[in-house]
């Protein structure tokens, strides 16, 4: 389980987790229409999808590095490694 951020045509971002690789998360959602109003229907497109750490949220670092992450339990430490 991978926790993505789309950014939609509008600007808007929702992040979700997504049980799979952060390829396959791409396939899935980029530039793919999705319904993301929470009460009235809101189609958009999806423009970018960024794979993020589940525990605080940063954006992984391209490069790879492993930065320790500051709301990851111990057992993890590293939102950046992979
Ligand atoms: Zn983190």
């Amino acid at each position: 389980m991978i926790t993505v951020r789309c950014t939609y045509a509008n600007d808007d971002t929702v992040t979700t987790r997504f049980n799979g690789t952060f390829e396959e998360a791409k396939a899935y959602f980029l530039n793919q229409t999705f319904n993301i109003g929470s009460v009235e229907d809101n189609m958009q497109e999806c423009v970018k999808v960024q794979e993020i750490c589940g525990y605080c949220g940063t954006d992984f670092d391209p490069e790879g590095r492993a930065e320790m992450c500051p709301e990851a339990p111990v057992s993890v430490l590293y939102h950046a490694a992979r």
